[in-house]
C-alpha cells in the first residue's frame, strides 16, 4: 500500500489563459507518496475542469476511496520517478539533454513591443499563442508579427473553432506568413475528414483531441505533431503513437504547478535522450502564466531553458518536506 498525503494550493494567473480559462485562481494539489520500500516521491495533480477533469477535491476524495483517475495515475507515476531519483541521490535536471521551450503567449492582446524584444534577446525562437477569443483580430496581429519578427509560431485553438472559421482565419496569411506557422494545435474537435481538409492549409498538432481519435483505425494521420503532457497521459503510449504514425513530439507542461513543470522537463530530457529525432522544441517553461510562488522562485531558468533545481529528484528539498501535508 502506498501512503498518500496531499497539499492543496492555488495558482494565480497573471492574465486570461487564451480561450481556455478565465483569470481566476486555479486549484490543484501536490501529492506525497510513500511506498512500502520506504521510498518517498512528490508530484502534482492539476485538473482542468474546463477540459472534463473532476475538480481537485473530487480527485483527492476518489483517491482516498482507492479510485484512481487517469490524471491521478500520472501523478503517482511521476511521484515514483521522483522517489527513485531521490533514493539514488540524483537530481533529475542534472546531466540530461538540454530542452528548449517555446515562449507561451496566453493573451495576445497584451503582447507589446518591449516584451517581444525581451523574448528575442532571451533566445526564444518560437512563440506559442493561445488563440480563439477574437480570431480575426488575432490573425491580423500574428500576420503583423510574421513581418516584424523572425519567430516561428505555434497557434493553439483548444478546439474552440470550427472548420469554416479556421478556413477564414488561414486566408489572412499570405504564403510567406503561413510558412512561419510551425503548426496549428487542436483547431476544432477531431473529425478525420475535416482535419484532413484543414491539413492542406496548415500543419496540425493534436493535444486534447488525442482522446477523440480512434488510433487503431488511422491510416494516414492528418496531423504531424503530437503534444505530450506527462502530467496527463501515458508517455510510453504517446511515444509509440509517434513512432507508429511518424509524428513529431512536443512535450509540454499542463500549465500546472512548478512541481509539474519540473517533472515535464525531466521527462522531455529522457525522451530527447532515447528518441532524439522525434522531439521538437517543447513547451515546459510555463511558470510566468501565474504569479511567482515559493516553488517557481527556486527554479533556475536561462532564456528558453530550465537549468536547475536544488536537491534530489525534482528538487525543492527546502520546501517540500515542510508543507502541511494532509494524510489521506
Ligand atoms: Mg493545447
Amino acid at each position: 500500500m502506498i501512503k498518500f498525503s496531499h497539499y492543496k494550493y492555488s495558482l494565480d494567473p497573471v492574465s486570461v489563459i487564451g480561450a481556455l480559462a478565465p483569470q481566476v485562481p486555479r486549484e490543484g494539489a501536490l501529492l506525497r507518496c510513500e511506498w512500502p520500500d520506504q521510498k518517498v516521491g512528490y508530484a502534482d495533480c492539476f485538473p482542468w475542469v474546463e477540459m472534463g477533469d473532476a475538480d481537485i477535491d473530487t480527485q483527492i476524495y476518489a483517491l482516498s476511496r482507492g479510485k484512481i483517475s487517469l490524471l491521478m495515475e500520472q501523478t503517482i507515476w511521476l511521484a515514483r520517478k521522483d522517489a527513485l531519483m531521490r533514493s539514488m541521490h540524483v537530481n533529475g535536471l542534472t546531466g540530461g539533454a538540454k530542452i528548449k521551450s517555446h515562449y507561451l503567449v496566453t493573451d495576445l492582446s497584451k503582447l507589446g513591443d518591449s516584451e517581444l524584444s525581451n523574448i528575442k534577446s532571451a533566445g526564444f525562437s518560437t512563440l506559442k499563442i493561445k488563440v480563439g477569443r477574437n480570431l480575426e483580430e488575432e490573425a491580423r496581429q500574428i500576420l503583423r508579427l510574421t513581418k516584424l519578427t523572425q519567430f516561428m509560431f505555434r497557434l493553439d485553438f483548444n478546439s474552440k473553432s470550427d472548420f469554416s472559421s479556421f478556413e477564414r482565419f488561414m486566408t489572412i496569411f499570405d504564403k510567406a506568413a503561413a510558412s512561419r506557422i510551425e503548426f496549428v494545435e487542436d483547431p476544432f474537435p477531431y473529425d478525420e475528414a475535416a482535419w484532413t481538409e484543414a491539413s492542406r492549409m496548415a500543419r496540425l498538432a493534436v493535444d486534447f483531441e488525442s482522446e477523440n481519435i480512434d488510433w487503431a483505425k488511422i491510416q494516414k494521420a492528418p496531423f504531424e505533431y503530437l503534444i505530450i503532457k506527462p502530467a496527463r497521459q501515458d508517455v510510453d503510449k504517446a511515444i509509440h503513437r509517434c513512432t507508429t504514425h511518424n509524428l513529431k513530439a512536443v512535450v509540454t507542461s499542463s500549465l500546472d504547478h512548478p512541481v509539474g513543470v519540473v517533472h515535464a522537463a525531466i521527462v522531455a530530457a529522457e525522451i530527447k535522450k532515447n528518441y532524439p529525432s522525434i522531439l521538437m522544441d517543447c513547451g515546459i517553461l510555463s511558470l510566468k502564466v501565474y504569479r511567482p510562488n515559493e516553488f517557481s522562485n527556486k527554479i533556475v531558468t536561462q532564456g528558453p531553458y530550465i537549468v536547475q533545481t536544488h536537491g534530489y529528484g525534482i528538487g525543492f528539498d527546502q520546501v517540500l518536506p515542510n508543507l502541511e501535508w494532509q494524510p489521506l
